[in-house]
C-alpha cells in the first residue's frame, strides 16, 4: 500500500485500537483519537512498532471545534489524512420508557454528529488528494435491539449517512462503507454484562450459542474488515454495510 495517513476515533482501546494497529501494519501513519491522549499511550507504541508514525490527540468526536483542529493537527504533523474511521462510540442503554433525554442526545451526538464532523473536517484532504477512504462503524443493533433504542437508531443512521456519503464523493475517489460488528469482546461488552449482573465470561458464554461459528469476535476480526474497506485494491467497493458477526444477521 502507498504511504497514507489514517485517522481512527476512539483508538484507546477495543476495536479503534485494534484497527489503528492494522492501519499501521498495512502502511499508514495513523491519528489515534479519543478523549484523553494519555489513554492513547499504548495505541501509539504499537503503530510506532511497526515502523509508522502515530499522533495521538485527546479529542471529543461530539465537539466541532475540537474535531476542526484535531484534523488540522493530524495535517500538520503526519500529512494529509485520507482514511478515516469513525469508531468513537457509547452507550447508554435502557428501555424506552426508562431513557432519559440526555441519554438519547449522548449517544447521538458522539456516534452520528461524531461521523458527520469528523468525515466533513477530513473530507477535503480526500477530494483534493482525488482517493480516500471512509469506514463507519455500525452494528448488529442497527436491526433492532432491546434496550437500544438510542443506541440502535444511531448504528442504522450510520448506515444511511454511509450510502449518502459514498453517493457524493465517489466521483473523488474516495470509498465510503461501514462495518457492522456482532458481539466483539471489548471494555464496552463488558460494562454491559456487568450493567445486567452477570459475569463478562457467562455473558460471553451465552452470546456464543447465538453465533454460528461458535466464538465471540474479537477487535481484530473488526480490523480485518475495515482493512479491506481501506484497500487501495478496494475502490470499486463503496456504500456497503458488512456484517462481522459470525454468522448471518437479519
Ligand atoms: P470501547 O472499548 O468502549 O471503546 C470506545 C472508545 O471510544 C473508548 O476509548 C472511548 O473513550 C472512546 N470514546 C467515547 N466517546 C468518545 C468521544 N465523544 N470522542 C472520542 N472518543 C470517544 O468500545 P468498542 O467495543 O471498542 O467499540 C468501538 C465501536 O464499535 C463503537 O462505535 C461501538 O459502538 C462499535 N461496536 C462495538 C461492538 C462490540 O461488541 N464491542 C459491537 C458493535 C459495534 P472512553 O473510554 O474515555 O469513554
Amino acid at each position: 500500500m502507498t504511504k497514507r495517513v489514517a485517522i481512527v476515533t476512539g483508538a484507546a482501546r477495543g476495536i479503534g485500537a485494534a484497527v489503528a494497529r492494522r492501519l499501521a501494519e498495512d502502511g499508514c501513519d495513523v491519528g489515534v483519537l479519543d478523549l484523553d491522549a494519555e489513554a492513547c499511550a499504548a495505541t501509539v507504541e504499537a503503530v510506532r512498532a511497526t515502523g509508522r508514525a502515530a499522533v495521538a490527540l485527546g479529542t471529543d468526536v461530539s465537539d466541532e471545534s475540537a474535531v476542526n483542529e484535531a484534523v488540522a493537527t493530524v495535517s500538520s504533523t503526519l500529512g494529509p489524512p485520507v482514511i478515516l474511521v469513525n469508531n468513537a462510540g457509547v452507550l447508554r442503554d435502557n428501555l424506552l420508557f426508562k431513557m432519559e433525554l440526555s441519554d438519547w442526545r449522548t449517544v447521538m451526538d458522539v456516534h452520528l454528529a461524531g461521523a458527520f464532523l469528523m468525515s466533513r473536517a477530513t473530507q477535503r484532504f480526500m477530494t483534493e488528494t482525488g482517493w480516500g477512504r471512509i469506514v463507519n462503524m455500525s452494528s448488529t443493533s442497527a436491526l433492532g435491539n432491546r434496550g437500544q433504542a438510542n443506541y440502535s437508531a444511531a448504528k442504522a443512521g450510520l448506515q444511511g449517512f454511509t450510502k449518502t456519503l459514498a453517493i457524493e464523493l465517489g466521483r473523488f475517489g474516495v470509498t465510503v462503507n461501514a462495518v457492522a460488528p456482532g458481539f466483539i469482546a471489548t471494555a464496552m461488552t463488558e460494562a454491559t454484562a456487568q450493567r445486567i449482573g452477570v459475569s463478562f465470561e457467562q455473558m460471553q458464554e451465552m452470546a456464543v450459542t447465538q453465533i454460528p461459528v461458535g466464538r465471540v469476535g474479537q477487535p481484530d476480526d473488526i480490523a480485518n474488515a475495515v482493512s479491506f474497506f481501506a484497500d487501495e485494491r478496494s475502490g470499486f467497493v463503496s456504500g456497503q454495510v458488512l456484517y462481522v458477526a459470525g454468522g448471518p444477521v437479519n
